[in-house]
């Protein structure tokens, strides 16, 4: 199979308009990187995720999806949507009404799965809308809610037989492109998609299925991929190997851990994909019987605040002065420790060293004197 058997997604447009800052996703745009917020929306709670929005994007976060499951959830949405840049996505089950509620109050974009939203009057008095407020739409289906149909035929084949993960893999296809043929025939074009299955090549086959046929960018996601470790593990290898056939607009890494977790985690694929070049790199030594500096410390007490850092330079945080300069000689700036001083490095050149016994503020305020010099 080569890159040229698979379409070129179109590019779809969100935010803009008064409302967020404008994101392109698919065309020639860098793949955007979001995540979901993880619980229920109340009104006290509206301030303290409008400054949580404004971390993520400063970690690299695009768009931010919250489930809207009922019509306070929807007002509260609305009202968080007027306190941010972020662009943010509304994720409607069951209640077409609550699309139209969020159309309405300006939200960037619509998450609908339109197997579980009702008859096609429904679906169609949300694409009205959203054509009439120039909002995008991304239908996303999951093997969860797959149409009865669909789902007996992928039930027929047992879970041990070598074509069950094809068979499944192609019912989500299948899925989507009955819900695009909807969005097709009610002249609806700027539509994203999302397959999700819980195993890799399940995400692997049906997206490689749906780039054959279709220009319409791709969300990519490994859905219910477990904890922080197996999360990233079934991510990394789902999206690059779709990535290395040019397929994929956008991503999610699903974990049972923190929002910023996943953000940091799509970050760390993208780059390492070549897909978000740029930033600030951090490299860091796993420490072992030489290390003579606390690295997993000082890289948790850094991490967050470097990757905020509107620069492109890679940053080494080594545990010994044995081999932390040689090995952290790529990097901009490095620190590392012997007893009780501290080096700060630039490509391997030691520009600063202080004795500072086991204070980690004057650590601190020492690295970032050297960082604000860059
Ligand atoms: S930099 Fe030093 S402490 Fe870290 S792994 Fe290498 S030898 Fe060990």
């Amino acid at each position: 199979m080569t890159m040229n058997t698979f379409k070129q997604p179109r590019a779809v447009q969100i935010g803009g308009s008064g409302r967020t800052r404008t994101l392109t996703i698919g065309g020639s745009a860098p793949v955007s990187i979001q995540t979901m917020w993880k619980a229920p929306l109340s009104a006290d709670s509206l301030n303290t995720v409008a400054k949580t929005l404004t971390e993520l994007e400063m970690l690299g976060c695009d768009i931010v999806r919250f489930a809207v499951p009922d019509h306070h959830s929807a007002d509260l949405l609305v009202a968080l949507a007027k306190m941010t840049d972020m662009p943010l996505v509304a994720d409607i089950h069951f209640d077409h009404t609550l699309a139209l509620r969020c159309l309405d109050g300006n939200i960037a974009k619509i998450r609908i799965n339109p197997g579980n939203i009702g008859s096609t009057s429904n679906v169609r008095a949300v694409v009205e809308k959203a054509q009439d407020t120039n909002v995008a739409i991304r239908i996303g289906v999951n093997t969860g809610s797959l149409p009865a149909d669909l789902r007996a035929r992928v039930e027929s084949v047992p879970a041990d037989d070598p074509q069950h993960t094809t068979v499944r893999a192609d019912a989500l296809v299948e899925a989507a492109a009955r819900e695009v043929a909807v969005f097709d025939s009610l002249g609806f074009k700027p539509v994203v998609v999302s397959m999700k299955a819980s195993s890799v090549k399940e995400t692997v086959f049906c997206n490689e299925r749906f780039a054959q046929k279709y220009d319409i960018p791709l969300h990519l996601g490994v859905t219910e991929a477990g904890p922080l470790i197996a999360g990233v593990v079934k991510s990394t290898l789902a999206f690059s190997q779709l990535f290395s056939l040019g397929i994929g607009s956008t991503v999610r890494v699903s974990l049972s851990d923190t929002i910023e977790n996943e953000v940091l985690a799509a970050r760390a694929i993208l780059s390492e994909c070549g897909k978000r070049p740029g930033g600030v790199t951090i490299v860091s030594c796993p420490r072992c019987g030489r290390d003579g500096f606390d690295v997993h410390g000082f890289v948790s007490r850094w991490q967050k605040e470097l990757l905020s850092l509107d620069k492109t330079i890679t940053v080494a945080v080594m545990g010994c002065v044995v081999n932390g300069p040689g090995e952290g000689k790529h990097a901009d700036i490095g620190i590392t420790g012997a007893g009780d001083s501290i080096l700060i490095f630039r490509h391997g050149k030691i520009v600063r060293k202080e004795i500072i016994g086991s204070d980690t503020a004057a650590t601190d305020r020492a690295f970032r004197e050297e960082l604000q010099k860059l």
